[in-house]
């Protein structure tokens, strides 16, 4: 089938989405639907406004390093016109703290030194797609440090990685990690003035990637697809069933693991995907501390539900200001709050007369772990791209990051359309 004739359907409307909608309309598709079940486009991009200035409860930077992103930017002529970032570290107490304690800093050096050479041979962390993924990578991070005995590097990585919701390293396998967070990313973090960040905030991409897409279904959640006797797809909202030719998904995957063209094997793997369970929260207050602070104490999971990083983002008055916290859901049987327990780490911290203004729940960071690495998770994945004409994108194929999705998104319009 020629492309203007061909329909395609993409379902979320995150920046995989948006990538793959807004490429597919560049290479002469003309029939292009995104389906988003939220009012908004953008997912996990996600700028809010107060008194003029926006602020993010999802995505917040990208670094020099990410090239993907940096493209997508000189395409959309967009510039990383935000405020600069500064980053601290704190104790609960609010005292400043040091990262690297300094005895340790010559063994950071030796490491750091060390791990382009190590990395070098885990040749699959170049390529797109996961595939040939070296076994060694399918182990949590904690152990592929423990091989490698990276002692510093690890708590390190724990800064960066578990900071920002993705996970505790003693279960997420070192293949996301370091996906997530590559040697070139690891080197921009510590050039932390470099990030950007825009005024206009992070959904600028979005909302200029959707200036191009004609055909956007907001609040029109897609619950099932049916394969039909002529080949063809039916896409089912609560609204309506329309026909495509080809579909593509950006979103969480397991809820459609009741496809019934899948067979069980996909379907049981579907269900294994995990998650961290994040949220963020803005909270208007008074004395409010300034700039970007991490509390490295609350990065163990026993701290959980604690305050991991805040920011205000702005330049800030005496007034009461709006300041941006993230912290993962307290433990299960906690008998504090989430609310309770962020209240108190505020008050610790000195800031007075917290208000909650808004809040954002997220189901962050898919992964799946060691033992379906090992079985061969990405594999299966792999092989079911066009199977049905169906195709799968978005973050647990990608591995998170704006630069991630981006760049996956691309690849698999190169592979397939
Ligand atoms: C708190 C937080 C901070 C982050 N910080 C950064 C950062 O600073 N830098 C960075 O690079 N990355 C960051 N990330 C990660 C980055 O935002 C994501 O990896 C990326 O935006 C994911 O894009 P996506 O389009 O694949 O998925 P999503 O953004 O999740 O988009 C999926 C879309 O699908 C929609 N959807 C779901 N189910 C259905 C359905 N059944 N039918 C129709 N639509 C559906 C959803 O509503 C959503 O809009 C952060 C993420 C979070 C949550």
């Amino acid at each position: 089938m020629n492309k203007p004739n061909c329909k395609v359907a993409v379902v979320g409307g995150g920046i995989s989405g948006l990538v793959i909608a807004e490429g597919l309309i560049k290479r002469g598709y003309e029939n292009v639907t995104i389906f988003e079940k939220s009012e908004r486009i953008g997912g996990k991009l996600y700028t809010i406004w107060y008194k003029g200035k926006s602020y993010e409860l999802g995505a917040s930077f990208g670094l020099p390093s990410q090239l993907n992103l940096k493209r997508l930017m000189e395409q959309l002529d967009i510039k990383a016109d935000g405020p600069k970032l500064s980053r601290i570290n704190y104790n609960a107490d609010g005292k400043k703290t040091m990262q690297i304690p300094k005895e340790l800093l010559k063994d950071f050096i030796d490491e750091l030194d060390r791990l382009p050479d190590v990395l070098e041979k885990y040749s699959s962390l170049e390529n797109i797609s996961l595939q040939n993924i070296e076994s060694a990578l399918m182990l949590t991070f904690s152990k592929w440090c423990d091989i490698h005995q990276f002692k510093v590097l690890k708590t390190v990585y724990v800064h960066y990685f578990t900071i920002f919701g993705l996970g505790n390293i003693e279960e997420v396998p070192a293949l996301y990690v370091l996906k997530i967070m590559n040697y070139d990313h690891l080197m921009s973090f510590m050039r932390l003035p470099e990030f950007s960040t825009w005024k206009d905030g992070v959904t600028s991409l979005t909302e200029a990637l959707s200036k191009s897409i004609k055909d956007i279904r907001l609040g029109q959640r897609v619950i099932d697809i049916l394969l039909a006797s002529n080949g063809k797809l039916h896409v089912k909202t609560p609204y309506e069933v329309l026909e495509y030719d080809r579909v593509i998904i950006t979103t969480p995957l397991e809820q459609f693991s009741h496809f019934h063209f899948w067979d069980r094997d996909m379907k049981e793997r579907l269900n294994r995907i995990k998650y961290q369970s994040f949220n963020v929260y803005a909270f208007l207050a008074n004395r409010v501390p300034k700039g970007c602070g991490c509390i490295l104490e609350n990065l163990s999971p026993s701290r959980q539900g604690h305050i991991t990083i805040w920011n205000t983002r702005w330049e800030i008055s005496n007034d009461e200001e709006l300041i941006i916290l993230y912290a993962y859901d307290p433990p299960y049987d906690s008998k504090l709050s989430p609310l309770e327990i962020i209240i108190g780490d505020l008050s610790r911290l000195g800031v007075e007369n917290p208000r909650l203004y808004q809040a954002k729940h997220w189901k962050h960071c898919p992964y799946v772990d060691t033992s379906e690495l090992e079985n061969g998770f990405y594999d299966k994945m792999e092989a079911m791209q066009g199977k049905n004409n169906i195709f799968l994108a978005g973050e647990i194929m990608s591995t998170l990051s704006i630069d991630n999705c981006i760049r996956y998104s691309i690849d698999l319009l190169n592979r397939f359309f």
